[in-house]
């Protein structure tokens, strides 16, 4: 199902009512698939309860695609000269290249579909995209956390732009907020790229991401800008290439409450001359009362969004930070 919005909000309409819905890979477990080794699922209530309405979800396990049945012996990560080995616990049973060699076309498969992100099962030696279990001899006490599963590894190698993330890290607020703006900017990239690669197209794109992108680094928002503006004098398929991964880089750098607050007194700036003295002040305190930490980001955003409307400052309406993904999933009321 595709996000829904309130009526009247020309902004996100303008980026989302030609997008195509949201489809977001996941590890099937992580649904309540019984595709565990022992028959059971890991269902993420996040998962299935709240971000569904928002998502079209494409499942996968790769344990079962790739020929291991259920019930199937444990797999593990075992440390190897030529890298980690995805074997069976026990008897050593190699499952590597079978893995490999079914990953690779699979993840192009998944691809095809025009994925926005893709969450992952922790700790799997197959989903596991963060410091997975490998088991290594050559370690002090035989294990190290430094493994990825080798699933995680083909869609990482294969799409590296791609948002991804692990339902377990999704439990953290800010992480999970990160990775869900991420999900709706590749949405919004995808309109962009459909509309047909135009200079004018990569502007709007780029100003409608200015405040979002400045939250996260300054020095990246002003390299895209210097790749905006080589469009036309160097191939237009460099110039996105290189918009599209150090756009996807800059919003994997946190966005600190120091950075949040620059942007916010950004667009306060924007209002100063049409506010009333009551606005103004309100609004400062609400910048502050964050900066604190005693209320959330929802909070200053929701004065400033109120104002910006109200006041109808263009420049600013336009902005895709006052609202970078759908209101009711609350990701703001946490960071
Ligand atoms: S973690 Fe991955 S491989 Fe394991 S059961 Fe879940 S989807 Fe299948």
């Amino acid at each position: 199902m595709q996000a829904t919005r309130e009526a009247g909000d020309e902004v996100w309409r303008a980026w989302h009512d030609e997008a195509e819905p949201i489809r977001v890979g996941v590890s099937a477990c992580l649904l309540g698939a019984e595709v565990r080794f022992d028959g059971g699922h890991k269902r993420d209530r996040y998962l299935t309860d709240v971000l569904d309405a928002n998502v079209i979800w494409v499942p996968v396990c790769p344990e079962i695609e790739a020929g291991m049945g259920i019930p199937r012996p444990v797999v593990q990560l075992r440390g190897g000269e030529e890298g980690d080995r995805l074997v069976v616990r026990g008897s050593g049973e190699d499952w590597t290249t079978r893995m490999e060699d079914w990953a690779r076309p699979r993840v192009g498969e998944l691809l095809g579909l025009g994925l926005d992100g893709f969450v992952l099962k922790k700790d799997s030696p197959s989903c596991g995209a963060h410091r997975v279990r490998v088991y290594d001899e050559h370690v002090k006490d035989g294990v190290r956390r430094t493994g990825v599963g080798l699933f995680a590894r083909a869609v990482r190698d294969a799409a590296p732009d791609l948002p991804l993330e692990e339902e377990g890290r999704l439990h953290d607020p800010v992480l999970r907020e990160r990775f869900i703006e991420a999900v709706f900017c590749s949405n919004r990239w995808r309109v962009y790229e459909r509309r047909g690669p135009s200079r004018r197209g990569l502007v709007a794109f780029h100003e409608a991401h200015k405040f979002l992108l400045l939250a996260h680094d300054e020095g990246l928002y002003r390299e895209l800008g210097r790749w905006v503006g080589r469009f036309g004098q160097v191939d237009d398929r460099e110039v996105h290439a290189r918009y599209r991964a150090l756009f996807f880089e800059a919003l994997r750098r946190p966005a600190t409450v120091s950075r949040h607050v620059n942007v916010l007194e950004h667009l306060f700036g924007y209002l100063k001359r049409v506010v009333t003295p009551i606005q103004k002040r309100e609004i400062a305190a609400a910048i502050e009362d964050y900066r604190a930490m005693r209320v959330p980001l929802v909070v200053p955003i929701t004065l400033l969004r109120f104002l910006v409307h109200t006041h109808e400052v263009d420049y600013v309406r336009g902005q895709l930070y006052l609202e970078p993904h759908p209101r009711e999933l609350m990701l703001r009321n946490h960071v």
